[in-house]
């Protein structure tokens, strides 16, 4: 398959990786938005937040749990912004699901 994701977890792309475990990994983005900015992932290709099922989406509430733990790694004790693109027309780039973790800034709202 032809996904940019599927490749760094298979070591085909390099990342710089903050964790990983049986369901997720999160990386670095390679073009970062703010001081901190990691992508978070399940392992299994999910093409986007409209293809969570009840099939698939514990992975979503491990994601989240490991967005509380690696927030409090990075040292983003301020807070932080949790992004999800989802289509097109939210700018989603990589048709496999992730979800922004990013810090170290303020951030304003709505977003544009
Ligand atoms: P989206 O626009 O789909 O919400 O987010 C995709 C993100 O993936 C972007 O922030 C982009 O910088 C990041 N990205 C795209 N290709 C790569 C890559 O090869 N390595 C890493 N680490 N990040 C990538
Ligand atoms: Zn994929």
């Amino acid at each position: 398959m032809d996904c940019i994701f599927c490749k760094i977890l298979s070591g085909e792309i390099p990342s710089k990786k903050v964790y990983e475990d049986e369901t997720v990994c999160a990386f670095y983005d390679v073009d970062p938005q703010a001081p901190v900015h990691v992508l978070i992932i399940p392992k299994e290709h999910i093409p986007s937040a409209a293809a969570i099922t009840p099939e698939n989406s514990a992975v979503v509430a491990h994601i989240f749990e490991v967005i509380a733990k690696l927030s409090k790694e990075l040292g983003l004790t301020e807070g932080f912004r949790v992004v999800n693109n989802c289509g097109d027309i939210a700018g989603q780039t990589v048709k496999h699901l992730h979800f922004h973790l990013m810090g170290g800034r303020e951030f304003t709202w709505p977003a544009g």
